[in-house]
Formats: structure tokens, sequence, C-alpha cells
């Protein structure tokens, strides 16, 4: 499927840090615009329907998945989350660059349908990291977090699929790592051809 924006995918093991990556390329780039997944798991304090994830029932979950209403979806953490294709479409279409925030499974999904989506994974500088990280984040209970570190390593064992990879130990570092590979996706001849057309035409290149 070809499509005039970038279409970026990151994905990382709970607690590497991805959400805040995203979130902080989102307030730097108004040219990115976020996916938002549905997701039968219940919102943590401050998230809110409509902005993190649309919060559905099992039920609404099925609903969609006979409507066909989902681009990819996948099973993560004992809950189900997807995309939905009116989540990307429109976007899509409008030519803006879409950032999904989706675990590998979902990824590798999306690269089958979207050969030129850019896959980057997130890792953590270290396991003792992780954790840390999962536990001062305060969100999960325990056993959630359990959950959560038991799959990363299944998770992190898929890194060879993916395009990029960030490690995120200082965060201002990963951003910068991050916003490079959005950038470097912009200057690609395809990209360049679309997005500068009046100066490929005045300078006569077909
Ligand atoms: P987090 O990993 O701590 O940010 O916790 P979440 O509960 O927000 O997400 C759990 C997992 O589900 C993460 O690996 C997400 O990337 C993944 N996820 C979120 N949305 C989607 C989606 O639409 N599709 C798929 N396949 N995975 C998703
Ligand atoms: P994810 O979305 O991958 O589950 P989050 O973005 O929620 O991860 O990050 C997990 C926790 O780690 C959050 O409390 C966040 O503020 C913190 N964090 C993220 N990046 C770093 C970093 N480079 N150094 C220290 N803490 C970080
Ligand atoms: P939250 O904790 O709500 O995910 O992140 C709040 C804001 O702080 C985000 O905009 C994110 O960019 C930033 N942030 C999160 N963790 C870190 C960190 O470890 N270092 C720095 N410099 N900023 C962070």
């Amino acid at each position: 499927m070809d499509y005039p924006g970038n279409l970026f995918v990151v994905a990382a093991p709970s607690g590497a840090g991805k959400s805040s990556l995203v979130k902080a390329l989102l307030e730097l780039d108004s040219r990115v615009q976020p996916s938002v997944s549905h997701t039968t798991r219940p919102p943590r304090g401050q998230e809110k329907h409509g902005r993190e994830y649309y919060f559905v029932s099992t039920q609404e979950f099925d609903t969609m998945v006979l409507a066909d209403a989902f681009v990819e979806w996948a099973h993560v953490h004992g809950q189900r989350y997807g995309t939905s294709k009116k989540a990307i479409e429109e976007r899509i279409a409008q030519g803006s660059d879409v950032i999904l925030e989706i675990d590998f499974q979902g990824a590798l999904q999306i690269k089958r349908i979207f050969a030129n989506a850019v896959l980057v994974f997130i890792l953590p500088p270290s396991w003792e990291e992780l954790r840390s990280r999962l536990e001062r984040r305060g969100e999960d209970a325990p056993e959630v977090i359990e959950l959560r570190l038991a799959n990363a390593a299944k998770e992190m064992a898929q890194v060879g699929e993916f395009d990029f990879v960030i490690i995120n130990e200082l965060f201002e570092r990963a951003l910068f790592d991050l916003k490079a590979i959005v950038h470097a996706q912009r200057l690609k001849v395809s990209a360049q051809r679309r997005a500068r057309a009046d100066t490929f035409k005045a300078l006569n290149i077909i």
C-alpha cells in the first residue's frame, strides 16, 4: 500500500520510555500525528479516552474485529490492543507523518501491509533500569509489572526485525536519535520529490 506521508512504528518493552519519547516528539514536531489505539486495558491515572487510547470493553473490541475495523491487533500483557483503520487512514491520506506506538507483533503486521513503514525499537539501558522505571512510574500493580518484565525478553529478541534501534539511557539523547530518524525519512529522494515538487520542476528533474 502506498501513501504520501511517512509511517513510523515505535515498539519497546513496557517501561523502556516509548510513550515519553513519542510524547516529547509530538510536542516538538507538529507534522507528526499520533495514531490512537483501542485497548481493553483499564485507563491509568491521567489517561483520557480518545487521547492515549480508546478504552473499550472486550465485547466492543470483538465487534470491531468482526467488522474488520482494525489494520492490526494483538494480545499484549493479557489485554487486547489494536490500530483501527480510521486511526491512520485519514491522516495518511492528508500526507501527515503518522506514528504508531504498538507492540512488536503489531509492528510486524504493519510492515507487511505498509512496506515503507519505518520500524523503531526502543531498548532500556539494562534490566535493572527497566524494572526501576516500571516501579517508579507507579501505574501498574506489582503482578502486572512482573508480567511485563517476563514478556520483555521475548519482545527484545525481535529487535533484528526492526530498521532502527534507540537505547534510551539519557532521555535527551534518545529523543535526539528519534528526531534524527524522522528527519532522515523526510530527506529520502521519494519524500523530497513530493515535498519539494516545485524545486524539482524548476530544476527540470523528472
Ligand atoms: P506500556 O507498554 O507501558 O506503554 O503500556 P500499554 O498498556 O500502554 O501498552 C502495552 C503494549 O501494547 C505495548 O507494547 C504497546 O506498544 C502495545 N500496543 C498499544 N497499542 C497497540 C495497538 O494498537 N496494537 C498493538 N498490536 N499493540 C499495541
Ligand atoms: P513505555 O511507554 O515504554 O512503557 P514510559 O514512557 O511510560 O515507557 O516510561 C517509563 C518510565 O520511565 C516513566 O516514568 C518515564 O518518565 C521514565 N523514563 C523514560 N525515559 C527515561 C530515561 N531516559 N531515564 C530515566 N527515566 C526515564
Ligand atoms: P511522563 O512522566 O508523563 O511520561 O513525562 C512527562 C514529560 O517529561 C514528558 O514530556 C517527557 O518528555 C519528559 N520526561 C520523561 N522522563 C524523562 C527523563 O528521564 N528525562 C527528561 N529529561 N525528560 C523526561
